[in-house]
């Protein structure tokens, strides 16, 4: 049962928030003239949420040049809420505590563990108790979990898993029985887009690319997560690439992710250097040492994920395609692959850039369903600390 303190937040408080969230801090007469509420309310809005620890009194601002009373300077109270974010793949778990601004307090990864809908539950639920035992006071505590899925999610319902059984479990229902504070699931590649929207760009319109065993597309189209009908927006790693190519569990053959995922990139540089095991670190140090072999096959591969990459800039006009993927983090110069690919005039303006988000887009995603929920505003921004001089180079 949710209580009281997780319902909607009133239009004009969202309003509010929303400006003192973007000016970072701001006067109450300033609070008037760009929210067009007028002073009585702003007053009556603000007052309350100051009881409520979401906003701050901070110091004294500068009088008006027409003179009058100094300005008391309102800010948006970082910390006065909690969230939870879980990445399941289908060999690890990773999680992580944070304030509502994404400030990290503490996370976990479980490495080279069955993730099953037998065990997931369990899985979740000792790392959440455990997330319960150590998290700070805040006046608001958890005000969210959500669950980051490799498959196709919609509205808390998983439909279809291709690498493990999530499908059959009924995660949500079990999770939110357990729990008194919303619990959220999502498509991985869609939190990975809403993680760069919200904590890492300025812009209202980009694609994120995940790459790992699949590859997926998480779209926002002037600030808004496009899932599409059922939640399959965006699943570019299931376009056809090559017709009659290599089957696919989807049920087509010839998929790009089946050629150009990691997972595909490895098994086929194992299978090239006669090597049992391969992953980005094996591939990184091939490629530092200039191993022909291994650059070749890089150059491959973004030029098979350039392919997927123009099709969606040419569907969805993004201002910034971000990668999201373990290995172009390693091998930096293949998103510069990518970008010499890139030849049609269509979408050679567009940015095409390795996520600032290391490897934790989609836990920045996950947190955001969770701070959008609970503070009704659908397009936050809460750039992370550190970020902002990045983005200046974009
Ligand atoms: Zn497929």
């Amino acid at each position: 049962m949710i209580s009281s303190k997780y319902t909607i937040r009133e239009q004009n408080e969202a309003k509010i928030l929303t400006v003192i969230i973007d000016k970072k801090e701001v006067s109450r007469a300033e609070l008037s003239t760009l929210t067009g509420l007028n002073k009585a309310s702003v007053s009556a809005i603000t007052k309350k949420m100051i009881e409520e620890d979401f906003i701050t009194e901070t110091r004294i601002g500068d009088a008006s040049n027409v003179g009058g009373r100094k300005p008391i300077m309102l800010t948006f109270n970082r910390q006065s809420a909690l969230v939870i974010a879980f990445d399941l793949g289908y060999n690890y778990i990773e999680a992580m505590l944070a304030y509502i601004d994404g400030t990290i307090i503490d996370s976990t990864r479980k490495k080279r563990i069955d993730v099953t809908a037998k065990t997931v539950v369990a899985q979740i639920k000792e790392i959440t108790d455990y997330f319960l035992t150590i998290q700070p006071e805040t006046p608001h505590g958890i005000i969210g979990l959500t669950a980051a899925i490799h498959g196709q999610v919609y509205k808390n319902v998983i439909h279809f898993t291709p690498y493990y059984d999530l499908d059959k479990s009924n995660l949500w229902e079990e999770l939110q029985a357990l729990y008194d504070f919303p619990i959220y699931l999502e498509n991985e590649a869609n939190l990975a887009a809403l993680g760069e929207y919200t904590f890492s760009s300025h812009y209202q319109n980009l694609v994120s690319i995940s790459i790992h065993s699949g590859i997926g597309a998480g779209i926002v189209e002037n600030g808004h997560l496009q899932v599409g009908h059922r939640g399959r927006a965006g699943e570019i790693g299931h376009s056809i690439l090559y017709p009659h190519g290599l089957d696919c569990p989807c049920g087509n053959s010839g998929c790009l992710e089946q050629y150009a995922s990691n997972k595909a990139t490895y098994q086929e540089y194992a299978k090239e250097a006669g090597l049992d095991y391969v992953n980005s670190d094996i591939l990184q140090q091939a490629f530092n040492e200039k191993n022909q072999q291994a650059i070749t096959l890089l150059e491959k591969n973004a030029e098979l994920l350039s392919i997927g990459i123009n099709n969606i800039i040419m569907m969805y006009d993004p201002e910034m395609v971000v990668i999201n993927s373990s290995l172009h983090r390693k091998i930096p110069e293949m998103v510069d692959f990518i970008n010499t690919q890139i030849k049609n005039r269509f979408s050679k303006d567009v940015l095409i850039r390795n996520t600032y988000l290391e490897k934790s887009a989609t836990l920045y995603g996950a947190f955001a369903i969770s701070a959008q929920n609970f503070l009704n505003i659908k397009k936050l921004k809460l750039i992370k600390v550190g970020i902002e001089e990045l983005e200046d180079r974009d």
